[in-house]
């Protein structure tokens, strides 16, 4: 059976017991921020295996290891092709960011880095959110599992849609009830407002994540606030968290 792991689930900035985000499942990497690449190394999985890296946006709670991902897999003798899939804008900042940060140009990385838009990708849907730079939600397919990732989001109304039918949607919750002025003006979204969006996609599972380092030791008003609009199951996400798919 599959398994998707979280190697960070904190929203913003690394703190002592969340990365920023990223996950894992099969050969595929999703976000790269802060304190992922740490987490990642700590799970054993060799550089070389991972064949995919999805990225939601070019924030860097989402993007902060990508270079030193590289760098790792090239000092891991890496030589199998890297796929980066994100939108044509994000891509094409990943690819000046390698440069900006002195990523030596022969020698070093002998492999090569594709990025790739999502529309090429078979069994990957994609949708636009609502956030600061443009961001892009993804959803993924393992065995019969099919799942929404959000990336970070407002509450939007077009993620129901593109969710609807899901097994599982992972919600950008780095709010709680008192916070929504707060999650409108910086594009992010409530527990309630998370579990509001999974009960229009009817999904079976709700996975909150990108918690606000503030709100990191109130998982229970979490769960409670998320059940008050959602019938489902509701999971706080933590780093090492494991779902099976
Ligand atoms: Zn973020
Ligand atoms: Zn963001």
């Amino acid at each position: 059976m599959a398994k998707l792991t979280f190697l960070g689930t904190s929203g913003s900035v690394v703190t002592k017991t969340r990365a920023c985000a990223g996950f894992m499942f099969e050969d595929k990497l999703v976000d790269i921020g802060f304190g992922v690449l740490s987490n990642l190394l700590k799970t054993e999985t060799p550089l070389t295996t991972i064949k995919e890296l999805y990225i939601s946006h070019t924030h860097s709670d989402h993007i902060g290891d990508f270079t030193g991902l590289v760098w790792a897999m090239a000092m891991a003798g890496r030589k199998e092709t890297l796929q980066v899939i994100s939108s044509p804008t994000t891509n094409s900042s990943l690819k000046k960011i390698l440069k900006l940060q002195s990523t030596p140009e022969s020698g070093f990385v002998n492999f090569e880095i594709k990025f790739e838009t999502p529309d090429k990708k078979k069994d990957v849907l994609y949708h636009a959110s609502t956030h600061d730079p443009e961001n892009i939600a993804f959803r993924l397919k393992v065995n019969k599992t099919d799942f929404v990732y959000t990336g970070d989001t407002a509450k939007d109304l077009r993620i129901a849609k593109f969710a609807r039918g899901s097994d599982m949607l992972i919600h950008d919750a780095t709010f709680l009830s008192g916070q929504e002025s707060l999650a409108k003006l910086t594009n992010h979204s409530t527990a309630s407002q998370a579990g509001e969006i999974a009960s229009k996609a009817e999904v079976k599972k709700l996975v909150l994540t990108h918690i606000a380092p503030s709100n990191q030791a109130l998982e229970d008003r979490y769960i409670s606030e998320a059940r008050r609009t959602f019938d489902g199951e509701v999971i706080v996400a933590k780093d090492w968290l494991t779902i099976d798919l």
